[in-house]
């Protein structure tokens, strides 16, 4: 931790903490559901939306590191067990429990949306509080605005094959 870093914070560092310690708990958890996805994912389009789902699953442990460098130099403990990831979390979990592809991308699809309303609220309460929180933030946004999209225009072309050859919408 550094000392005149945190006396620059505008806002209760505790209290950031805690909101960067949610959102900590909800990238792991969203860093598995991608990766168990990915493995279990099964129905058309397959190779493209495993593709997919390792990139994010990746993406999301790396804001997991972004997070956790910030509640350090905040002097915060980053989460320590895993069982604590359910107490804290604001997205939850949804287990990929029907592989078919359409069901995975969905269930990320709103796992994204929930991301992407959590970044939005940290940046407006930093914006002006703590810039260097703020910036991360950011930077996350930036990648869930893109996970959003990409899955979207997955389950955009599988619909459209799907309405062509019959079966399920
Ligand atoms: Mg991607
Ligand atoms: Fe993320
Ligand atoms: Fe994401």
């Amino acid at each position: 931790m550094g000392s005149r870093g945190i006396q620059i914070v505008g806002m209760d560092v505790k209290e950031l903490v805690l909101i960067l310690n949610k959102a900590l708990s909800d990238e792991w958890l969203a860093h598995y559901q991608y990766w168990v996805g990915s493995k279990v994912v099964a129905g058309p389009m397959k190779d493209a939306v495993i593709a997919e789902l390792v990139q994010h699953a990746t993406e999301e442990m790396a804001h997991a590191e972004l997070l956790t460098t910030r509640i350090i130099q905040l002097g915060g403990t980053p989460v320590l067990t895993p069982a604590k990831w359910f107490d804290l979390t604001n997205c939850a979990y949804d287990a990929p429990a029907d592989p078919f592809v359409q069901v995975v991308l969905e269930q990320n699809i709103k796992g994204e949306q929930c991301a992407i309303s959590v970044y939005d609220k940290l940046m407006k309460l930093t914006k002006d509080a703590d810039p260097v929180t703020y910036n991360i933030a950011l930077q996350i946004i930036e990648q869930e605005v893109e996970h959003e999209e990409d899955l979207q225009s997955l389950l955009e072309d599988l619909n459209l094959m799907l309405q062509r050859y019959g079966g399920k919408k």
